[in-house]
């Protein structure tokens, strides 16, 4: 019996969802009795770091042509490691590529799934697993009742300890479908922690006034380490890149601090956001919906209050 984690590279490097997925595999496979195997799919360094964060065994399949994500490809290559390790159950990470993988993967093991999981399945009554609904406002549980089962976990649900030591890299001989995608060209946003991965976001909204603004939002999230998002309709008028809009047609992220300024907090941005472990809403309007989401508000103007905050991070920094 095994569980099987598929851990997610970028750039020749696993990801921290990866860690967080494998974290979470070896809570799973230890609640199943079964061994925690992780698999890697390309040319990634480094992979056998997982079996510090608590892989029992290390599989990749180093072809080149797995460099580049095909979900097809990729779902044909996972479903032949099921296959051949007789896993039970496996997990992806919460990610445009596990979303892309979950169907495909579980029609093609018969298998039942459920996406965005954030907590270790019971056993009790079959196999359940908790997500969280309606925009983190309720938890609902979900049954599986098919032998095999896949899972997608929700970002951020664990941190990843070092609970193990490094394991030998384990190679597998599988049948490598031909790709009837041809990428041209990738261009990714270099520099800061990707919106779904962050811990810490910065984010802005219409009160900006103008994109010539935001000098004072990216100067808080440099000192910060944190990555910045923005509202939607600060994205549809141009002042920010899409990839920055958060809410219910956005991203949706799980940091552990949002930091909101001028953003009134309308249903839809809430959607994104709501999963945040500590909301900072600065706001002039008393009455913005935002402050009821908060678990910290500062009322008051935010061409004032953001630059009094990033002189508070840097004096903390300097240990003033
Ligand atoms: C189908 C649908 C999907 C949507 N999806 C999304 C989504 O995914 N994400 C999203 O964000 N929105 C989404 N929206 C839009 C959403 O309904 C809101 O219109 C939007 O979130 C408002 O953006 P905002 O808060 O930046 O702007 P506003 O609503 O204009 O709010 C600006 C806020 O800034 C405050 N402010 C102004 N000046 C200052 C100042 N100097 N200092 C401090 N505060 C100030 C104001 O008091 C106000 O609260 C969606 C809407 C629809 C209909």
């Amino acid at each position: 019996m095994a569980v099987l984690v598929y851990a997610e590279t970028q750039g020749n490097k696993v990801k921290k969802a990866a860690l967080e997925c494998v974290f979470y595999g070896k809570k799973v496979a230890d609640a199943e009795g079964a061994e925690c195997i992780a698999l890697v799919l390309g040319s990634a360094n480094g992979v056998e770091e997982l079996g510090n964060y608590g892989a029992d065994r290390v599989i990749q399949i180093s072809d080149a042509s797995l460099d580049q994500f095909d979900s097809m490809v990729h779902t044909s290559v996972i479903g032949q490691v099921v296959d051949a390790t007789s896993a039970q159950t496996v997990i992806l990470a919460h990610s445009s590529t596990g979303k892309s993988l979950l169907g495909r993967l579980s029609a093609k093991l018969s298998a039942g799934s459920v996406s965005g999981v954030i907590d270790v399945p019971s056993y009790e009554n079959g196999f359940t697993v908790k997500k969280s609904v309606f925009s983190g406002k309720a938890i609902a549980e979900f049954k599986v009742k098919t032998d095999k089962r896949v899972l997608t976990l929700s970002g951020n649900s664990f941190k990843p300890e070092e609970i193990g030591t490094r394991v030998d890299v384990e190679h597998m001989d599988v049948t490598i479908p031909t790709s009837s995608v041809k990428v041209i060209e990738v261009k990714r946003e270099e520099g800061t922690v990707p919106l779904p991965e962050a811990e810490l976001v910065v984010s802005a909204g219409r009160g900006m006034k103008g994109p010539e603004n935001w000098g004072i939002i990216e100067e808080l999230a440099n000192e910060l380490g944190a990555t910045t998002a923005c509202s939607r309709p600060v994205a549809d008028i141009g002042w920010r890149p899409h990839h920055e809009h958060v809410g219910q047609t956005g991203v949706a992220i799980k940091p552990n601090l949002y930091i909101a300024a001028g953003i009134s907090g309308a249903i839809q941005h809430l959607a994104g956001v709501n999963n945040s472990k500590v909301i900072v809403v600065i706001n002039k309007d008393s009455e913005a919906p935002f402050f009821k989401a908060a678990d910290y508000g500062v009322l008051g103007d935010l061409f004032e209050v953001v630059p009094k905050l990033t002189e508070a991070v840097k004096k903390f920094k300097a240990g003033l």
